[in-house]
């Protein structure tokens, strides 16, 4: 059977010891094995009271972030390597094996150009010691392509698998996700074929970023492309159902949705585990 997890803005809106709580119970509850924390301020994170909350709850967790504009590692690569080595260490100090998310750029930056060879050079040189770092660690690194309305750098699943070849590693995967594909991509089974074995994380989130099955994204293409390449990662639920400051920088998201968290939680993953079922994802 597939894991399958959530990201905590499923039940809050930033994370905090009292939040984090909140999540990892409200996590528990909906019957996920995975817990996504955001990691956005990793110097204050508390690792350690984290971790007993997922062992009190019997729940795994992986991190994830996007980098602050003081650390958008085309300009700022040292900022971006010094940022994501602390991100690291909380995400060995509790006890997770997994970082991911939108590590090689500030959201929302914009340089007004395509992104030239030079900053691509710049990000894998940056990502490649960032890598080795997670490896001594224990620790695999995933990079999400974002759409082109949040970063200019990499929008499509093409482009990272490009970056993943210039950093030229292992431990290094592919994170997709269904909202940003919608917009980058021709198709989402030609993407994940793309992707292959170097597709390690998906994030599950609907055109709207409400409720998957509900939406415009080709859910069929999408299983089905996940049954091609045998993907055996996690299957993670991530929509929003709250609003603040950090998540609408990021996001552009304005407006509340009309769901609450459990009601998104339990009706998206219901339709995630029935995808899953109809294309006997193991
Ligand atoms: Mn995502």
């Amino acid at each position: 059977m597939p894991t399958y997890g959530a990201h905590a803005f499923v039940w809050i809106g930033d994370w905090n010891s009292e939040t984090g709580r909140t999540a990892i119970e409200s996590a528990a509850r909906a019957g996920v094995d995975l817990l996504e924390i955001p990691l956005l301020r990793p110097d204050r994170f508390d690792a350690p009271l984290t971790k007993q909350q997922l062992v009190d709850n019997g729940l795994r967790a992986v991190c994830s972030l996007v980098l602050p504009e003081h650390a958008h590692m085309p300009a700022r690569p040292q900022e971006a390597v010094d940022f994501l080595k602390i991100a690291v260490d909380k995400v060995a100090e509790l006890g997770s094996d997994f970082l991911s998310g939108v590590l090689f750029a500030n959201l929302g930056t914009m340089s007004g150009l395509p992104p030239t060879q030079q900053e691509r050079d710049t990000c894998a040189r940056a990502l490649r010691e960032i890598v080795t770092y997670a490896r001594e660690r224990g620790i695999t690194i995933g990079l999400e392509p974002v759409n082109r309305y949040e970063t200019y750098m990499y929008n499509t699943v093409k482009d990272v698998l490009g970056l993943i070849d210039a950093i030229d590693m292992d431990d290094v995967y592919v994170h997709a996700d269904t909202y940003h594909m919608n917009i980058e991509e021709a198709g989402f089974q030609q993407a994940i074929e793309a992707a292959g074995p170097r597709l390690g994380y998906i994030h599950l989130s609907e055109s709207d970023r409400g409720v998957p099955g509900q939406g415009n994204v080709h859910w069929d293409d999408l299983f089905a492309g996940l049954a091609a390449i045998n993907y055996r990662g996690p299957l993670v639920l991530e929509s929003f159902a709250a609003i603040n400051p950090d998540l609408a920088a990021a996001t552009r998201m304005w407006r509340m949705p009309p769901y609450t968290s459990d009601e998104l939680a339990r009706k998206g993953l219901e339709f995630l585990r029935g995808k899953a079922a109809q294309y006997d994802l193991q």
